[in-house]
């Protein structure tokens, strides 16, 4: 497939009352498995996934939001990946074992909202599949009518979110008239579809880490844990491997 689709990209529609939000990642992508040595190919398509979804959710987030983290956790492997994606197009990711939970399949999908001023707003559901666990977070958490789908060409992961503005009862109409970008993954069918460009903004990988945050998390280890450490003790974030010298007082 000769795809005409950037990368590193997040472009925002509407047509009629509905927003279509479409997400591509690539060499973010290989940057983000390369710090965290997800070398298997099953586990570079779930980070694809994993990063258009985040990076859609925060391109539509509410204007106090800071960050958007989404984990979502494979049962059967009990491998998880975490990405954050912050408004500005930034985002990093990491990825770890896990010990899930007793009586649950499928996909666990923990979504956190961070807000300067409101603090986190966490929220989990649970799916067959990662598509699964995303229409979950749609109907159950974010409670829009909207509809989300991927996309691979390659190396490269699209994903395409649509939601209906409140009020509005056009999404399937719209989601219909998008469809011949899901095969072609060329952004002429957009505008083809209806849907006028209201914006587009670059993706880069970057972290939301700081020596404040280092300090923080030092500061909140139980008190043992704490005195079991020197004076000063070093923090690694584990989202970028960045190494922080933080004190221990
Ligand atoms: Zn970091």
């Amino acid at each position: 497939m000769v795809t005409k689709m950037k990368n590193e990209v997040i472009q925002r529609y509407i047509q009629g009352d509905t927003l279509v939000i479409v997400s591509s990642v690539r060499d973010v992508c290989e940057e983000m498995a390369e710090k965290q040595n997800l070398t298997l190919n099953g586990d570079y398509i779930a980070l694809g996934s994993a990063a258009a979804f985040t990076a859609a959710l925060a391109a539509e987030q509410k204007e106090d939001e800071t960050y958007i983290t989404a984990c979502f956790k494979w049962v059967g492997t009990k491998k998880l990946i975490a990405v954050t994606a912050f408004g500005d197009g930034r985002m990093c990711a990491y990825s770890d074992k896990f010990e899930p939970p007793k009586d649950v399949e499928g996909v666990i999908l923990e979504v956190t909202r961070h807000s300067d001023v409101g603090g986190e707003y966490h929220s989990v559901v649970i799916g067959r599949n990662v598509q699964g666990a995303v229409n979950a977070y749609i109907s159950e958490s974010m409670q829009r009518n909207a509809k989300w789908k991927v996309v691979r060409d390659g190396r490269m992961t699209v994903g395409i979110f649509a939601e209906e503005l409140p009020g509005s009862s056009d999404l399937r109409k719209v989601w219909d008239s998008v469809k011949p970008f899901f095969r072609l993954l060329d952004e002429k069918e957009f505008e083809k579809a209806g849907c006028e460009k209201l914006g587009e903004s670059e993706l880069t990988f970057g972290c939301h880490c700081s020596k404040r945050s280092a300090q923080r998390i030092i500061e909140t280890l139980p008190k043992e844990e704490r005195e079991s450490l020197g004076p000063t003790a070093e923090v690694v974030c584990k989202f970028c491997g960045r190494k922080y010298e933080v004190e221990n007082g």
